[in-house]
């Protein structure tokens, strides 16, 4: 198929040809770990061994690049594995890291006890803050990481602007897109280096496969990559790349839901006398609101909201919904609820990264808005 300019045609068509033995509409899933040589060393379009390749996982991997505009894109078991796999690549002892000061807490702990150890050194700054971006970076910094929308506060930075920064400084720049994903957001369009995914989140979209993925167009950077993934071994396995191979394919009629639910329940809670602040970058006054306007296609599916009457009045809001379920994670079809500095953000408590204890984070799913609007009403009034 030519290259098709639509994003739905290219989520649902790219690296998804029929399959040629029996016109299948779907890939089969290649639930396989080796491949029969024709003769020592005669392979069949290159695939020997399902560490270095697997056909679902290519399928996955030329979907993924598509969507993000990348020359390659790699599949990977989670998120962090993903991660794990470009630091690896890009970083050597000695080295400095740039992060931003909210970025997901599994990310910090990777770096700060994984990386640091190793030799690595990091500073977390303000990332809406050029200046403070400016002023962290040293002659010997190597990665500049950049989460935007970040977690869970849902601040908003420049990655046209950063991409410069970072670039002017020598280093590689990594936009993780996970919270907006590729339909609402192209790091690499702006002038980003890698794009990282958890496709757990909203590629993936229901909440039952884990995965990673980085998409990027330097070759030398994507050979490396390759081979550290055939090396080190952190592939996602056929199945899960199937699975998330036919979630993405629902991506953009999502990412449309969940951005009108998200939306409808900010506009809701600013008005609610329970609720002393909200965080969403689709509100006219989140200070970010101009510039998610301008670099993504809408404003996603994650809000945080910070409950009047502190750490309990969130945790009993947290503990009483019922169509919100009270599970870490995002980006599934079902809406979820978590209480950030004991949940995802525990591993951060006590450092700058730390979370108020009254803040709420709501991953809001594609469920009819009034039973979701109904669901927040009745557990803010038990708060
Ligand atoms: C979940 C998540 C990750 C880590 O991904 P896993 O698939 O859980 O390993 C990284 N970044 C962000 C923003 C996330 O939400």
């Amino acid at each position: 198929m030519t290259n098709p300019q639509d994003f739905s045609t290219r989520a649902i068509h790219s690296g998804q040809s029929f399959d040629p033995t029996t016109g299948a509409v779907i890939r089969p899933i290649y639930q396989t770990s080796t491949y029969v040589q024709d003769g020592i060393g005669g392979l069949r379009n290159g695939f020997e061994y399902s560490r270095s390749g697997n056909p679902t996982r290519s399928s996955l991997e030329v979907q993924i690049a598509s969507l993000e505009g990348a020359e390659h894109g790699l599949s990977f078991a989670s998120g962090l594995a993903a991660e794990d796999t470009l630091l690896r690549a890009v970083l050597k002892p000695g080295d400095h890291v740039v992060m931003g000061n909210d970025v997901y807490g599994g990310t910090h702990r990777l770096v700060s006890r994984v990386f640091v150890p190793w030799g690595v050194t990091i500073d977390t700054v303000e990332m809406a803050d050029l200046d403070a971006v400016r002023a962290a970076m040293r002659p010997d910094t190597k990665v500049l990481w950049v989460e935007t929308p970040s977690n869970p506060l849902l601040k908003i930075s420049d990655i046209a602007a950063l991409a410069e920064i970072g670039r002017a400084g020598g280093a590689i720049v990594v936009v993780d897109n996970t919270f907006a994903s590729p339909y609402l957001q192209n790091p690499l369009a702006l002038g980003a280096d890698v794009v990282v995914h958890s496709t757990t989140k909203y590629l993936g979209g229901h909440s039952d496969v884990l995965g990673g993925a980085l998409a990027l167009n330097d070759d030398a950077l994507a050979d490396k990559l390759g081979f550290l993934q055939f090396a080190t071994g952190p592939v996602s396995g056929p199945m899960d790349a199937w699975l998330t191979i036919r979630g993405i394919k629902t991506l953009a009629v999502r990412m449309e839901r969940h951005s009108s639910n998200a939306q409808a329940i900010a506009e809701a809670l600013v008005a609610h006398p329970s609720i002393e602040h909200v965080y969403y970058p689709g509100l006219p006054d989140h200070p970010g609101h101009e510039l998610a306007a301008s670099q993504m296609r809408g404003f996603g599916g994650m809000l945080s909201v910070a409950v009047r009457g502190g750490e309990a009045a969130a945790r009993k809001f947290a503990e009483s919904t019922k169509i919100f379920q009270l599970a870490e994670s995002l980006g599934g079809v079902e809406s979820l609820i978590g209480y950030p500095s004991e949940m995802t953000h525990f591993s951060v408590r006590g450092t700058e990264l730390e979370v108020p204890e009254n803040v709420v984070r709501l991953s809001v799913g594609i469920e009819g808005i009034n039973d979701l609007l109904g669901d927040i009403d009745a557990a803010l009034a038990t708060s």
